[in-house]
């Protein structure tokens, strides 16, 4: 077996650890990292004092598609992918700091005090990058507003509205919830935060 670098271990740890935080599960880091199974979920009741949920990911790309979920998650992708392109950050750091700003985005107008779920969790958005990258899903862009929404691959793009300009008429209640992030809206803050990081290049 070959020596692993300890800089490179220390790196996956803190790599890990800030996952967990975000609330990651176990197979995530699993997919991630090279840490052992072992080793991992010592380090997951280390940062959370609990032993790691058990049982399958919670996936469905149909999830995505659904008027809530889908703008949360045009929001987390579209500066995902801004992050990818435009900074130092790849891959499980580019998720990572996407997340961070995504619950940012997503808390404004929320009270600092509420113990509210984000719509949107670090594992699902994990999941999307990973269907994006197998190409089962799209950015299809708005007519209206330019904004970039997820859709099923191969869906006509030409005409399609998103969920914001045009809401079901179901979306009433939760409409105030979805105001805080528009995909356009956050993205022009992600170019700000993102600049922050690092000189953008280009
Ligand atoms: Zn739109």
């Amino acid at each position: 077996m070959a020596a692993k670098s300890v800089a490179r271990e220390a790196e996956e740890i803190l790599l890990a650890t800030e996952m967990i935080q975000l609330g990651a599960r176990l197979q995530v880091l699993q997919a991630e990292t090279s840490l052992s199974y072992d080793r991992l979920a010592r380090l997951y009741r280390e940062v959370r004092g609990c032993s790691p949920p058990k049982g399958m990911l919670p996936f469905s790309v149909d999830w995505f598609m659904t008027w809530l979920p889908n703008i949360h998650s045009s929001v987390f992708y579209s500066v995902y992918q801004y992050m990818d392109a435009h900074t130092p950050a790849k891959k499980a750091k580019a998720l990572v700091e996407a997340y961070k700003l995504y619950l940012e985005q997503s808390s404004t107008g929320r009270s600092p005090d509420s113990t509210e779920e984000p719509v949107l969790s670090f594992t699902r958005a994990w999941m999307l990058v990973r269907c994006f990258d197998s190409n089962m899903v799209q950015l299809s862009h708005c007519t209206r507003c330019k904004g970039g929404f997820v859709a099923h691959a191969h869906d006509p793009q030409n005409d399609f509205v998103c969920a914001i300009c045009r809401p079901p008429p179901r979306a009433g209640k939760t409409r105030s919830k979805a105001a805080a992030a528009h995909p356009v809206e956050v993205l022009r803050t992600a170019r700000k935060a993102a600049s922050k990081i690092s000189p953008v290049s280009g």
